[in-house]
Parts: C-alpha cells; sequence; structure tokens
C-alpha cells in the first residue's frame, strides 16, 4: 500500500479503493514483523480491527465521514484510552488499565480515527533516548545500533517505520520534538494549554502538553485541528479560538519572513554536520527572499539547569501517587505500611525516575527552596521575556532540534547530565510554553537524520506549522 499523506489515504478509502479493515490489517502486520524493535508495548489487533469494520460499515451505510476517518494511529503509553492497558513503561504500571479516556483520545475518536496500540517511551516520560523504558530499547529506524530518541521513542520510531501514520507523543522539554529530529519526521508541541492533559498522566504538569508526530506538516495540523481547544475537565486548557490550520498555513510565505537566528544556539560545540545542514537550510531561505535576523536569547544551558530543578520538583510531587496502594506494582515484602510504601516504589521505579523524585524533592525542602526552586522560577520568567521581546521583532526562531545526531545505544546512559543536553534546543520553548515544531531537514554525512527547530509565539501554530511545510517541501 503506497500512500503519502493522509489526504491520499482517505480519498481512496472514501472513493473505496480500500477498506479501513485492509488498512489496519497492513499496519498491523507491519506491526507484528517488526515486534523485535519493542515499538508498542501493547497492540490492540483485536479492537482495531473491529473498529475498522464499523467504520467501513458506517461508510456503506452513507454516513459522512469524519475529519480522521480511518486515520491509523498510535497513542503514547502515558495516555489514557479507557479499558486498556497504561504502563508508561514503568514496572510500577505493568498491570494497570485505564479507567477513563483522555480527552484528546475522546476527540480522535469522535472523528473516526483507529488507535492500533500504544507505543514504548521512557519511563514517566523522563528521558531522551527511550532507553529508560522497561519494555525494552528502541533503536533508531535509520541505524539500529542508535537510539531513536525520547521520551517518545516509541511514537516516532512508529511513524517512521511505517507503523502508525501519526503518533501522539507528550513533550515536557523536548519529547515529541527532539525524536522527530532523530527519525526524519516532524514533531509539534503545540502552545501549552492549547489541548487538554485531562488524561495525560502528569510528570510536570506546567510544561507537559500532548504533541504530533507525523510524516508532514499538513497530517501534523488537522490531527493538532481535532484535539486542541477547551477542556471542561482540564482548567489549564486555553479558550483560545481553533482555527482552520490549513487555510492559515496557505497564508505563509517565505517571502518577507523575519526569521530570528539565536547565536547562543549555534555554539563552538554544535556537531559539524547539524551546524552545516541547519546554516545550508537558513541560508536557502533567505536566497528565496526570508530575511534572516541576528538575535540573542538567554544562554540554552540556563535552561537546562531551570528545567531539571522545576520538572523535578513537580515529578516528585506528581509520582507521590504511585505508593503501591492506589495504582499498579505492590511489594510483597513490608512488615508495615511505610514499608510497603517505600519497598514498592523501590522495587518499581527505575533508576532514572528515582533520582528525579529524590532531586525534586531535595530542590523543594525547606532549607533549599530559595537557592533552587525560586531562583529557577525567575531563570523561567527572564525566558519567557526574552522570547516575547525576541517575537515582536521577528516571525519565527530557528536553529537546531539536537545538538548531535541521534547517538549510539549505551552511549549515554552512564551520564545523566551528557543525556540532559540532548535537550538544550528544546527545553526553551517548554520553559515558556511558546509553540514548537522539529522539521526533517534530511540526513547527514553519516546518513543520520538532522532536524531543524522553529518557535512561534503562544498560539501561532498554524503560522509554525506553515513555515515548516515550505522548508520541509523543498529539499
Ligand atoms: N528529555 C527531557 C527530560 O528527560 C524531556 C522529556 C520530555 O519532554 N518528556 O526531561
Amino acid at each position: 500500500m503506497q500512500v503519502s499523506s493522509y489526504e491520499d489515504l482517505r480519498s481512496k478509502i472514501v472513493s473505496r479503493m480500500i477498506t479501513c479493515e485492509e488498512v489496519v490489517r497492513f499496519f498491523l502486520e507491519r506491526i507484528d514483523r517488526l515486534s523485535n524493535h519493542n515499538i508498542y508495548i501493547t497492540v490492540f489487533h483485536d479492537q482495531a480491527l473491529e473498529r475498522a469494520r464499523m467504520l467501513d460499515r458506517k461508510l456503506r451505510d452513507g454516513v459522512s465521514p469524519g475529519k480522521l476517518f480511518g486515520m491509523p494511529m498510535a497513542i503514547k503509553d502515558n495516555i489514557s484510552i479507557k479499558g486498556s492497558r497504561l504502563t508508561c513503561a514503568s514496572k510500577i504500571l505493568e498491570h494497570y488499565e485505564s479507567v477513563y479516556d483522555a480527552t484528546s483520545v475522546l476527540r480522535l475518536e469522535a472523528e473516526d480515527a483507529i488507535f492500533l496500540g500504544k507505543t514504548n517511551m521512557d519511563e514517566f516520560a523522563m528521558g531522551s533516548s527511550n532507553e529508560n523504558s522497561a519494555y525494552g530499547i528502541v533503536p533508531n529506524p535509520f541505524d539500529n545500533k542508535r537510539v531513536p530518541g525520547g521520551s517518545s521513542g516509541g511514537s516516532a520510531a512508529a511513524v517512521a517505520n511505517g507503523l502508525a501514520m501519526v503518533a501522539l507523543g507528550s513533550d515536557t522539554g523536548g519529547s515529541v520534538r527532539q525524536p522527530a529530529g532523530f527519525c526524519d519526521i516532524v514533531g509539534l508541541k503545540p502552545t501549552y494549554g492549547r489541548i487538554s492533559r485531562y488524561g495525560l498522566v502528569a510528570f510536570a504538569s506546567s510544561f507537559d502538553q500532548i504533541g504530533v508526530l507525523a510524516r508532514n506538516c499538513d497530517d501534523a495540523a488537522l490531527v493538532l485541528e481535532v484535539m486542541a481547544g477547551r477542556d471542561e475537565r482540564d482548567a489549564t486548557s486555553s479558550s483560545h479560538i481553533v482555527p482552520d490550520y490549513s487555510s492559515v498555513m496557505a497564508t505563509v510565505s517565505v517571502e518577507g519572513l523575519k526569521i530570528g537566528v539565536p547565536k547562543e544556539y549555534f555554539p563552538e560545540t554544535l556537531n559539524a554536520d547539524v551546524a552545516r545542514m541547519v546554516k545550508g537550510k537558513l541560508f536557502e531561505l533567505r536566497d528565496q527572499g526570508a530575511e534572516l535576523v541576528d538575535i540573542t536569547l538567554p544562554d540554552s544551558e540556563y535552561a537546562i539547569a531551570a528545567y531539571y530543578i522545576l520538572v523535578t520538583a513537580e515529578a516528585s510531587s506528581n509520582l507521590a501517587r504511585f505508593d503501591g496502594a492506589r495504582y499498579g506494582y505492590r511489594s510483597e515484602q513490608a512488615e508495615d505500611l511505610a514499608a510497603m510504601y517505600v519497598n514498592s516504589r523501590t522495587d518499581a521505579f527505575g533508576r532514572e525516575v528515582k533520582r528525579r523524585i529524590m532531586l525534586g524533592t531535595y530542590v523543594l525542602s525547606a532549607g533549599y527552596y530559595d537557592t533552587y526552586y525560586k531562583k529557577a522560577q525567575q531563570v523561567r520568567r527572564v525566558f519567557q521575556d526574552r522570547y516575547r521581546e525576541a517575537l515582536e521583532k521577528v516571525d519565527v526562531i530557528a536553529g537546531p532540534t539536537s545538538p548531535f545526531p541521534p547517538f549510539g545505544i549505551g552511549d549515554k546512559t552512564g551520564d545523566p547530565l551528557d543525556m540532559y543536553l540532548a535537550d538544550v534546543f528544546t527545553v526553551p520553548a517548554s520553559i515558556v510554553g511558546m509553540p514548537a515544531v522539529s522539521v526533517p531537514l534530511g540526513f547527514d554525512s553519516l546518513n543520520l537524520p538532522v532536524g531543524m527547530h522553529l518557535v512561534c509565539n503562544f498560539f501561532e501554530e498554524g503560522k509554525l506549522l506553515g513555515i515548516a511545510k515550505r522548508i520541509q517541501r523543498s529539499f
């Protein structure tokens, strides 16, 4: 089955050239063939086929097809689908079943999407390589000795390997954009509050956003449009109007576009291929009529420092609910209640999750709160102010998605700080809450994917994807 985009697939389904059941069978077969890649944690073999047959019947009965009719999708395993297993790639939730649907899941279903299964990730979305999973390593689709990025590594590998057309991920500091960059696909993190977080397992609530991984910007825009908008069940969701993204995208042109290029995003230490490819693309855009504007932003290293204080603080509080009593795994070895809590958490959380809970508890403790947490909040504010100022002068801020191409499996697991630097360019947009996207630029001298990172002002997803589309189209 050759389909280039959802629009293409949709027209084949609606014109009865192909049935939803055939589409689902095709994808399930590919998923099973690549099962040793650990891309999916759970595959919905029966449910997906059943749903496909139901949609085929609907079409035969003349019911008008929804916006995502028959779209085969993968869902990151930290997003709830009622009655299905939800693990967050953690042993602590190994046998947990969601008791309700995430709002985004309900909205996708209402437009006739089909879910193929739940994808692998770093445990509780903490990581940049998908190596912090209790459900196996996911190889990079272009070099199986390398990582696919993380934490939405399973979702990115699913789309890149053709095991789903579009996938949902979650992005707290780069977890949709960085794996998209590592897997040669588009990864969009919307404005904070654009998509309801109801049903997304919380890591750091003031950063977390559901995002979209797709092969092209049009598919990403369509899925965003379906999920976006106010939700009574998430008080941080925005009631800002949801536009028709495809028509906003169509108004964007490279001619006259002001692209902010922060020198802080092109440090000496940047991988030479990444620097060459991102700059090459910027010069190409200039040749097409865009204006490159030198801007300065706070050093992205401060973003990493502030980010890891703020997210660990929020995580230590959010993950307190996994105590062995309410959800999932409970240790058998426990003389009293306190020992049951401690032993359950000790046995079933992985190393990185424990590290972050300890770090977060430390930065929030009485004597250190002002030194670390309060300071990090102030840094967050400085970033917000500086990004706002910059985007008064330019339309978009551009740079690399990651400072290096996909790295080897095991290369960074021994050095958490080195691993944290994988997000040095994606974390700032999460700190400020602005929408950002990673667009594939092609392949470096080792044949590894390189992505370009773009940030626009709050709620400018249409413009952002319009620019991204112009960039993706021309290579
Ligand atoms: N890699 C970053 C971290 O480990 C980002 C994770 C994310 O966006 N969920 O926190």
